[in-house]
């Protein structure tokens, strides 16, 4: 068993057809699949309710712990995670809710026998109330909450799924973390330039966050897209982000966009998305952001990334240099982690805060 791998899981998947539901206010109940289902106005509601967590937190108030007692919260990743898989955990214990994952990990759940991803879901969904999954395949969290509607009709404890990662297509809740930090450290999101550097192709983070900053329809705002052709953002997306009146620019130098930045999203190349090793080299040093390149940035540009970082912020020495400059704000921005899926986890499982 232990050199299997993510890659080993056979995926045996039927036809079937599925729109997460729109939030329109109301996030109780509701799968969490995508950010197509966030518009401004809910948001705004998650802001609100990840900051006053937040406060909560930081003044030790006890009475965070009965807002999801006596709920469990699933941890299925069939992918790497760190921050992804322990901030849910720790949002969840944080509410005073439970945690279940498959002991020793989920190579040892059935799917490694065989079992198709619906089966394993409905397994879950029969003893958890929320299942946060990370796949490597796209479209698996559509179908995880197909078969949990299905399975909701039968059991009398309905349970609700929530994305960690789709493949290459979408990671909803770090996009929600993501757009956050920006309006926290920014007070709010009209007029800025947003960069997002490096694997626009496969990185399922700058996915949803350019489809979440159209979404949140702030004024006069820039996304500059900055990546060598090969991995340029899929069309289906900044096809979209221009239909929000959101002025796109594509390049793949930096340094035409870099002075004028409000805010710089860095990205890893996604090295394990990638076909063929041989294109994988070609690329991988092209954009690397180091402590001369921040230089160049405004006084008040913020540096975010979702992590993990490997040599695309230079050596380890930059790395120290990088995290000693206040624009470097990707700590803060694990931090925000925690609170946005505390926000989102008491919305959907108790659909009040407070
Ligand atoms: N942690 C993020 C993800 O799961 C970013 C990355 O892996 O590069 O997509």
């Amino acid at each position: 068993m232990a050199e299997q791998t993510s890659q080993s899981i056979s995926i045996s998947r039927h036809a079937f057809s599925y729109q997460p539901p729109a939030i329109q206010g109301d996030f109780q109940g509701k799968h969490i699949i995508s950010v197509d289902q966030f518009q401004r106005a809910d948001l705004d509601i998650l802001f609100q309710a990840a900051t006053a967590i937040r406060e909560r937190i930081r003044t030790q108030d006890r009475g965070l712990t009965e807002l999801c007692a006596g709920k469990v919260m699933a941890s299925l990743f069939f992918e790497a995670s760190t921050r992804t898989d322990m901030s849910f955990q720790a949002a969840m214990r944080r509410l005073g809710g439970d945690v279940i994952a498959v002991s020793n990990g989920v190579r040892f759940s059935s799917m490694y026998k065989g079992e198709n991803l619906s089966d394993t879901i409905r397994a879950t969904g029969c003893y958890a109330d929320v299942i946060v999954l990370r796949h490597p395949e796209i479209g698996s969290s559509y179908e995880a909450g197909y078969y949990l509607d299905l399975l909701n009709q039968r059991i009398d404890n309905p349970t609700v799924a929530i994305s960690g990662g789709d493949g290459i297509g979408e990671h909803p809740t770090q996009a929600l973390l993501d757009i956050f930090t920006i309006y926290d450290q920014k007070q709010a999101l009209d007029k800025l330039t947003i960069t997002l550097v490096g694997d626009l192709k496969h990185g399922r983070t700058v996915h949803s966050l350019a489809k979440l900053i159209a979404n949140y329809a702030a004024a006069e705002v820039r996304l500059c897209l900055v990546a060598p052709a090969s991995l340029r953002m899929p069309s289906a997306i900044t096809d979209l982000v221009k239909s929000h009146q959101i002025t796109v620019i594509e390049t793949d130098n930096l340094l035409d966009v870099i002075e004028e930045t409000d805010v710089i999203y860095w990205t890893r190349i996604q090295e394990e998305r990638f076909g063929e090793r041989a294109a994988y080299e070609r690329i991988k040093d092209r954009f690397i952001m180091t402590p001369r390149m921040l230089k160049l940035a405004k006084a008040d540009a913020i540096l975010m990334h979702p992590l993990p970082r490997k040599h695309e912020m230079g050596t380890r020495e930059d790395h120290d240099i990088l995290d000693a400059d206040p624009r470097s704000i990707y700590f803060e921005q694990m931090e925000n982690g925690m609170y946005v899926r505390m926000a989102l986890l008491v919305k959907v499982l108790r659909g009040v805060y407070v």
